[in-house]
């Protein structure tokens, strides 16, 4: 058992981790806002990261998933050559540690941009995490919600060469992501700003803060007087404003800051 950082005395690397603790017990009212980051540690890829899938191939907006069925063949052909990735991907440390806050009470909800459900995963429930870019692990018709889960669209697509119309409506099916040229769900969107102008401390783990409304949080939760703490691999633009910054790996540094494994 390595001995605590009170016992030790902080020793300087590990300084602003104990910083980390400290505010952490301070907070009745956190929300943890993650991003790709805290998935990557998990074996899921980072999209936007250089050398990521949408520097290689172009995304596919959602105005062209609507007119083409071709376009629609080419999104589905893509997501069920990840599906082993996702599939395969378990919540990791850092995962852990957001669902330990939640369930402690210390954080009320976690806010993500990510869409692999591994928060859900974790044992956080549905109705404290607010999904901003919703979630792949499921399909939705866009017309009605009838959700269709993705291994029974597979066995479609790969004997028919296509993912059939909703069988209720005969609206679209696509996996329950919101895609470029798509609509924030409005739902999520203010659910999230609730949360955020609710919150005393505002954590970032694992967004670069590059997109757009979802990266506008942190900064309406620091303006409206949270700590704002942000554990990030790569400097962000928001680093300026923050309490506390650490560029470190975001599983250990949770991990060690809440005392999870
Ligand atoms: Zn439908």
């Amino acid at each position: 058992m390595p001995r605590s950082i009170d016992e030790t005395g902080v020793m300087p690397a590990d300084r602003d981790l104990a910083e980390l603790a400290r505010i952490i017990d301070l907070a009745r009212r956190a929300i943890v806002f993650t991003g790709a980051g805290i998935s990557t540690e998990s074996g899921i890829p980072d999209f936007r990261s250089p050398g990521g899938i949408w520097t290689r191939m172009a995304p596919i907006d959602f105005a062209d998933f609507v007119a083409s069925a071709e376009a629609r063949r080419e999104t589905w052909r893509r997501r069920f050559a990840m599906e082993d990735t996702f599939r395969a991907a378990a919540p990791n440390r850092g995962h852990r540690a957001v669902a330990a806050l939640v369930e402690r009470g210390t954080a009320a909800a976690v806010i993500t941009q990510n869409i692999d459900g591994l928060h859900q995963a974790s044992g956080i429930g549905e109705d404290r995490v607010v999904e901003l870019h919703g979630n792949t692990t499921y399909a939705h018709c866009l017309d009605c919600a009838q959700r269709y889960e993705l291994a029974a669209l597979r066995r479609t697509f790969e004997r028919d060469g296509d993912v059939p119309p909703c069988a209720g409506c005969g609206g679209l099916v696509k996996t329950a992501t919101v895609s470029f040229g798509q609509a924030m769900p409005e739902a999520a969107m203010r659910r999230a700003r609730e949360l955020t102008l609710a919150a005393d401390l505002f954590i970032v783990a694992g967004s670069s803060l590059v997109v757009y409304p979802a990266a506008g949080f942190p900064e309406l939760a620091k303006r409206n007087g949270a700590r704002l703490v942000i554990v990030n691999r790569e400097p962000t633009g928001l680093d300026g404003m923050a309490d506390l910054v650490l560029h470190r790996a975001i599983g250990d540094t949770l991990g060690a800051a809440t005392g999870i494994d």
